[in-house]
């Protein structure tokens, strides 16, 4: 075994437990007495009636949360914090909820409890992306870690079934990119193989039956694996690539995820047969980069960057802004490389079989 650094990150999850009983347990147990709740428009109804629920432990309700964390949205809901002296925050919802906790944690060092209803993985994650004047900008620091993490599986039945696919698939990235990551590690590496197993089998019972709850856990768990493998490692080409898709031309998150996802694959793995070999056995395929196409392909997802938005005269600006940042790629990527990538992904075909 090579040598190894492993940094754990302070985190308490509680899986699959009824919420109520363990939000009001959890505001407890950090010392607070007055949560505010956290949701999108979407998901209002849910969360009042959670404050319900918890009766006095609620002291209010902000239901604007909007995806990419816009810093207006921020502000106001701090101002509602503010005004009901709220002293913890619950985060329910999809990585845009949770991450306009994260960015409220950022400025008032209030402590978050987390109660993710997708697959995105941003809970257990020290990341956080914000967008003001129309710029993306991600940082990295522990004072964005959510405290307490509960994960309700009956709070993911109604995540629609084509939402689920794609948030699987979104997970599923981040453990497949931990796999060749520069801080790659055997703690991450079993994390990675397990949820990248759990998901793949959890997603096409879910699609067949969406309320499903042996399902359903089983991909909650595998968002919880593989989110952990984002918040554990550094990332590389695959999610470089996202990044500048959505943050350049706003298209959708977990949708360009599983676009994106077999192309980087085909493209890396074969100068990693290690990672290669490992993704091969989590998803029981010697073609490792098509099945990660076939498998959306086949539960209903888009799988061309035409279908969700992408301009054809985007590709040679994004290869550009792509291959002038700065990130960590286990291979070489000359800009010709990524944009042939980006052109097959525009397309929506299958990557060539990489057999290992
Ligand atoms: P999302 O949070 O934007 O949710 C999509 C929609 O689905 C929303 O309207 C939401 O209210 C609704 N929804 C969520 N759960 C539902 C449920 N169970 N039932 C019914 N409706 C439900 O989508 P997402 O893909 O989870 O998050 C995307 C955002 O998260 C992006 O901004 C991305 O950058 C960020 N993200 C951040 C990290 C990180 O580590 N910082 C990780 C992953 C994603």
């Amino acid at each position: 075994m090579k040598p190894f650094i492993y940094t754990a990150l302070p985190a308490r999850i509680v899986f699959d437990a009824p919420v109520v009983t363990a939000l009001r347990q959890e505001i407890e147990g950090l010392g607070c007495r007055r949560a505010l709740l956290l949701s999108t428009p979407w998901q209002a109804r849910a969360i009042s009636g959670l404050a319900d629920d918890i009766g006095n432990l609620a002291a209010g309700v902000f239901d604007q949360a909007e995806m990419h964390t816009p810093v207006a949205v921020t502000e106001a809901a701090i101002r509602v914090a503010n005004e009901v002296r709220a002293d913890c925050l619950v985060a329910v919802g999809g990585g845009s909820t949770i991450g306009l906790g994260k960015a409220m944690a950022l400025r008032t060092d209030l402590p978050q409890i987390a109660v993710p209803t997708t697959y995105a993985g941003s809970e257990v994650t020290p990341i956080i992306g914000q967008t003001e004047a129309g710029r993306k900008t991600t940082q990295r620091t522990l004072k964005v870690l959510p405290e307490v993490v509960i994960y309700d599986v009956d709070l993911t039945l109604t995540l629609p079934v084509q939402l689920s696919v794609t948030s699987g698939m979104n997970a599923v990235a981040h453990a497949v990119e931990a796999l060749y990551a520069q801080e790659a590690n055997p703690v991450v590496t079993l994390l990675a193989e397990r949820g990248i197993t759990a998901l793949i089998r959890a997603l096409p019972l879910l699609v067949q039956a969406p309320s499903d709850r042996n399902a359903r856990a089983e991909a909650l768990f595998g968002a919880w694996a593989c989110g952990t493998c984002l918040g554990a490692v550094g990332m590389s080409l695959h999610h470089k690539l996202c990044h500048v898709l959505g943050g350049s031309f706003a298209l959708p998150h977990s949708e360009t995820h599983t676009i994106i996802l077999p192309h980087a694959a085909a493209a890396l793995l074969p100068g990693v047969p290690g990672a290669a070999a490992i993704l091969a056995r989590a998803m029981g395929s010697d073609d490792p980069a098509g099945t990660l196409y076939d498998i959306p392909a086949r539960l209903g997802a888009a799988m061309a960057l035409r279908e969700i938005g992408m301009p054809h005269d985007g590709l040679r600006q994004a290869a550009q802004e792509v291959t002038q940042s700065a990130y960590w790629l286990p291979v070489e990527m000359p800009q010709a490389r990524v944009l042939s990538l980006l052109e097959e992904a525009w397309h929506g075909r299958r990557p060539q079989a990489v057999c290992v």
